[in-house]
C-alpha cells in the first residue's frame, strides 16, 4: 500500500461541476485539472438538501447533514426573537474539521472558506473569512498581523464587484477579468502563506466559479440553448486562467502534499424563478403585510429596482454581507407579520427556506403545493 502522504491541500471551487468542467477539461482549456484527475480520481458528489452554499460547506467542515447543524441557508431565522441573521461561524454548533485539526496540534490555514468568518483565535490557526464578512478590515483575519502583512496593499478582495443586466461582450470581459483578478490575488496571497509559515492542512476556496456560473451558465452547460455560442469563448477565458494559477500552485507543492478539489453544488441554467410568498398568500397561508414600514421599504426597493443604475451602484458599493444585512433587515419588518403566518418564505431566503409556523397544516401545504 501506498504510504500516507503527511500534508493536505483542499481546494474549493463553489459550484464546481463535471456537467460544466468536463466539457472545459475536452476541450483543453484546463490542462493542469485534466492533468490531477488522470493522475487521481474523480467522482460526482451529492449536494446536501437545501444545495447552497452555506449548509453544503457546513456539512463539509463538520461531516454532518444540515437537519443536524442547522444552517440551511444565508439568512437563519431566529423563532424566539422574531428575526433573521447573516450566519456565520458562531451559527455553527458543532466542532469542524480545524477545529478537531488544530486542537490535535496541527497546524491550519484557510482562506475564504465559507462560514469560517468570524475567524475562531484560536492558536495552530490562520484564518482568512470568507463572503460572508464584512468589507476587508482586521476583523476578517486571524491572527491581526495578517491583515497587514497580505492583505491591506495586495490587492486582495472577499468578492469582486459584480454587477450585470447587460449580455454585450465587453460587460461579459469586464466581469470575467475582474473574477479572475480577484482569484488570481487570493491564489497569491494563499501562495505566500504557504511559503511563510508551517501548515498541515491548508484550505483554498475559489468563490468566482460559482458567481460566474450564476451570470453565465447558459453559456457553459452543455443543457442550454445557448451553450457552445461565441461566448463561451469569452465567459471560458476565466476557467483558462483559473487553471494556471492553479496549476502553478500545485506544482510548487512537496511531494508529501495530498491535494483534494472539492465543491459544494452543482449548477443549472435559469429557466423559471419561483417566488412562493404569493403562492402561498393565494393558497391563504400568508397574510399581506399592512405595516407601514414594511410598505416603505418594499417600495424603496421597487424603486430600485425600476433603476437599474441605483441597484448596480447598490451591488457595486455595498458588500455581499451589507446586502444581505438590509435584505435580513427588511425580513425583520416582515417577520413581525410573518411570525403571525401559519407558513412563509423570508424573502432572499433564496431557494429553499418555507418556515412553518402551524405544524398542523404541514400536510396540507404540502399537498397544495405539490399539486400548484
Ligand atoms: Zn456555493
Amino acid at each position: 500500500m501506498e504510504e500516507l502522504k503527511n500534508k493536505v491541500f483542499i481546494l474549493g471551487l463553489d459550484g464546481g461541476t463535471w456537467k460544466i468542467l468536463d466539457p472545459l477539461l475536452q476541450k483543453g482549456l484546463m490542462p493542469n485539472l485534466k492533468k490531477m484527475v488522470e493522475e487521481g480520481t474523480k467522482g460526482t458528489l451529492r449536494s446536501t438538501v437545501p444545495p447552497l452554499t452555506p449548509p453544503a460547506w457546513t456539512s463539509f467542515q463538520t461531516g454532518v447533514n444540515p437537519g443536524k447543524h442547522g444552517i440551511f441557508d444565508f439568512l437563519g431565522f431566529d423563532p424566539t426573537k422574531k428575526k433573521t441573521y447573516v450566519v456565520n461561524s458562531n451559527s455553527i454548533p458543532l466542532k469542524t474539521i480545524w477545529d478537531i485539526a488544530s486542537n490535535s496540534g496541527k497546524k491550519v490555514i484557510t482562506v475564504n472558506v465559507p462560514l469560517t468568518y468570524p475567524p475562531k483565535r484560536e492558536p495552530n490557526r490562520i484564518t482568512i473569512g470568507c463572503m460572508l464578512s464584512p468589507k476587508e478590515n482586521v476583523d476578517i483575519v486571524w491572527p491581526k498581523e495578517i491583515f497587514e502583512k497580505y492583505i491591506k496593499r495586495s490587492g486582495y478582495k472577499i468578492l469582486g464587484a459584480y454587477s450585470t443586466g447587460s449580455l454585450k461582450d465587453s460587460a461579459i470581459e469586464a466581469i470575467i477579468n475582474e473574477a479572475t483578478e480577484v482569484e488570481r490575488a487570493r491564489i497569491e496571497v494563499s501562495r505566500r502563506l504557504m511559503a511563510d509559515y508551517p501548515w498541515d492542512l491548508f484550505m483554498l476556496q475559489i468563490q468566482s466559479t460559482d458567481h460566474v456560473q450564476h451570470f453565465f451558465s447558459h453559456y457553459l452547460d452543455p443543457d442550454s440553448p445557448d451553450f457552445g455560442s461565441h461566448k463561451y469563448a469569452l465567459v471560458s477565458k476565466f476557467y483558462q486562467e483559473l487553471d494556471e494559477e492553479v496549476g502553478k500552485l500545485v506544482q510548487s507543492l512537496d511531494e508529501n502534499v495530498t491535494v483534494i478539489i472539492a465543491s459544494d453544488h452543482g449548477f443549472h441554467y435559469f429557466k423559471k424563478y419561483v417566488n412562493i410568498n404569493p403562492l402561498l398568500r393565494t393558497q391563504g397561508f400568508l397574510e399581506e403585510s399592512e405595516s407601514l414600514e414594511v410598505n416603505v421599504i418594499e417600495k424603496c426597493i421597487k424603486f430600485l429596482r425600476r433603476n437599474k443604475i441605483l441597484m448596480w451602484s447598490a451591488k457595486i458599493f455595498l458588500s455581499t454581507s451589507i446586502q444581505l444585512k438590509i435584505l435580513a433587515a427588511v425580513n425583520n419588518v416582515n417577520a413581525k407579520d410573518w411570525f403571525r403566518a401559519k407558513v412563509f418564505m423570508p424573502r432572499g431566503g433564496i431557494f429553499a427556506s418555507i418556515f412553518i409556523n402551524d405544524k398542523v397544516c404541514l400536510q396540507s401545504i404540502q399537498k397544495k403545493l405539490l399539486n400548484y
